[in-house]
């Protein structure tokens, strides 16, 4: 049986190390922001290539106070993909600005430049690029379009932890980067967490006063802010799981590499990494016409799959388009066939085997039904 994933297996390799961070922070008596925060801030800003990391509550928030510290708000428009998880247009939501959506390249899963340059308005003030399932979104075109229109491009790497853009890690690649450090992601707290990687001092100054209450020192709060801090306890757990990141990529990588060799061939779809670009490979989807049935099929033989995502965010009730959208044709295609297979770190050899097995015994049974 091949689980999609599970978390227990990395917590009990890390448990002298998590549980020796966990008591670090029960005799430290510091339970909001301090140490651990700034030690983990630091690090993972090391880890993006970035001036500064401010760390948050989640990687919604990330977004929202990324938005909020550019004055993004009532007015506003924003561009985001309609194929991403929705807390990308949720957070533009939350703002008071509007999500304008874009359709994505069938090949990458990510932004394309020509649907994005065909949604800018008078009112347009950002585009947030999604580093989807871990690969890169097209940095360099988006950024020569945002660039010559005067607008923001901002990067939401929850997906992403590690991977590279012509070798600079994402994170640092345009205007702020927003994280989520959830349970499932890369880099997973055991609980939520998120951050906001810039350059710009500035603005991480802002992003520091908008976590906590919008407040400049105590008593004296400039801004309407939100409270939403990196706990302490997360960031003394992330701060473990960090140095463990790069091997769990590495090994990501490798079982990626070879669903890749071994599902050549079958009739599949597979999500193409530019040249570019190097995948975090947070998760390994393929897609195909009869996805629901392969699925299936998948599941009778024991390997759990999951979809990201089955509906495309402009047909989400809060932005309620019921019809579909001949401009966003690909985003509709693909959350209907696409299918994510089992991937993180800990897979033995023999899970792999018995995915790639699974995968080609149950095309088989498809093709001959
Ligand atoms: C997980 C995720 C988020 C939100 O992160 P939370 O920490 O769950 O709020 C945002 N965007 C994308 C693309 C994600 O995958």
């Amino acid at each position: 049986m091949a689980r999609f994933f599970d978390l227990a297996q990395q917590c009990r390799l890390l448990e002298e190390e998590l549980t020796e961070a966990f008591r670090r922070v029960l005799v430290s008596g510091t339970f909001v922001l301090g140490s651990e925060v700034q030690r983990f801030e630091r690090a993972f800003a090391a880890f993006c290539g970035t001036a500064d990391c401010v760390g948050v509550g989640n990687g919604l928030d990330a977004i929202e106070l990324l938005l909020r510290a550019h004055g993004v708000g009532p007015g506003d428009e924003v561009i985001v993909p309609a194929f991403t998880f929705v807390a990308t247009a949720f957070a533009v939501s939350l703002v008071g600005a509007k999500p304008v959506f874009a359709d994505v390249d069938a090949q990458t899963c990510n932004l394309d430049p020509a649907s994005v340059a065909a949604a800018v308005t008078p009112r347009t003030r950002a585009v947030i690029a999604v580093h989807l399932y871990g690969v890169p979104a097209p940095m360099e075109p988006l950024a020569a379009l945002t660039r010559s229109r005067g607008l923001l491009l901002l990067e939401d790497c929850a997906q992403a932890h590690g991977a590279r853009y012509h070798g600079r890690p994402t994170g640092g690649l345009a205007d702020g980067g927003a994280h989520s450090f959830y349970p499932t992601k890369n880099l997973g707290a055991l609980g939520d967490a998120g951050a906001i990687t810039t350059q710009d001092a500035a603005l991480a100054e802002r992003l520091r006063q908008l976590r906590s209450y919008g407040q400049r020192e105590k008593y004296v709060h400039p801004t309407l802010g939100r409270n939403s801090r990196l706990d302490p306890l997360q960031a003394a757990l992330l701060n473990v799981k960090l140095g463990h990141l790069d091997s769990f990529n590495l090994r990501r990588a490798e079982i990626a590499e070879t669903y890749r060799r071994r599902l050549a061939g079958l009739g599949l779809g597979m999500q193409q990494v530019p040249p570019e670009c190097s995948s975090a490979h947070h998760l390994f989807v393929v897609w195909h016409p009869r996805r629901d049935a392969l699925r299936t099929a998948l599941e009778a033989r024991g390997v759990e799959t999951l979809v990201h995502y089955p509906v495309p965010v402009h047909h989400q009730a809060p932005y309620g388009h019921p019809t579909a959208n001949p401009a966003l044709a690909v985003a509709e295609r693909l959350s209907s066939q696409v299918l994510s297979l089992p991937l993180y770190p800990e897979m033995n050899d023999l899970d792999v085997a018995g995915v790639v097995d699974g995968v080609q015994a149950s095309l088989e049974a498809l093709a001959n039904a």
